[in-house]
């Protein structure tokens, strides 16, 4: 399996940090791709970030990396997961929202969503629920281009709120910082152990 960690967005896309400028979502989501292609390479899984770049890389370009090595590869050799953080407001203030949540396209493979309810699942196991409710399926469909727009299956993860001043302490804190790189390592681990033996 190659696995592929997207971080959206870069050093140069407006807002998309917390309130008090402390955590900048480009910086903290290159920080826990790094982190865990860094575990799943040293647990001897084919890893590799999708973005090497600070500035922001257009999500078409993305979706072409992605796609070139599923066909390299063969799409069905190839997943994808895409690190964010949430934001409830978008307006420089703190908010009450807490929590992670799993996203997948309108248009999702069975996989998406079973890599999607994987990570959900862990998050929980992390304690990182926050306040938020969990939908029934533990996912949550949007129309997202680097999902919609990739062959493989594909899931964006929001890890908790930038805009929450509980979330932003945990997620700057080392503690938060592995309990969010464990959601993926741990959940993609599983799944391909579930779903390619
Ligand atoms: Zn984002």
């Amino acid at each position: 399996m190659k696995i592929l960690i997207d971080n959206g967005h870069g050093v140069n896309t407006k807002g998309k940090q917390s309130p008090d400028g402390r955590l900048r979502e480009y910086a903290y989501a290159r920080e826990i791709a790094t982190r865990v292609m860094t575990e799943l390479r040293g647990m001897g899984y084919n890893a590799e970030r999708v973005v090497e770049e600070e500035q922001d890389v257009a999500l078409s370009v993305r979706c072409k990396r992605v796609n070139d090595i599923c066909k390299k590869v063969g799409t069905k050799n190839v997943l994808l997961v895409s690190i964010h953080n949430n934001a409830a407001g978008g307006d420089g203030k703190w908010h009450e929202a807490r929590g992670f949540s799993s996203h997948v396209g309108m248009n999702a493979s069975a996989k998406s969503k079973a890599l999607a309810q994987y990570l959900w699942n862990e998050a929980i196991l992390q304690g990182l629920k926050g306040n938020r409710c969990v939908p029934y399926a533990k996912y949550i469909a949007q129309n997202l281009a680097i999902c919609r727009d990739t062959n493989c299956p594909a899931v964006l993860t929001e890890n908790l709120f930038q805009d929450n001043k509980e979330d932003v302490d945990l997620l700057l804190s080392e503690e938060g910082k592995e309990k969010v790189t464990a959601v993926h390592v741990n959940a993609i681990v599983e799944f391909i152990k579930d779903y390619y033996g």
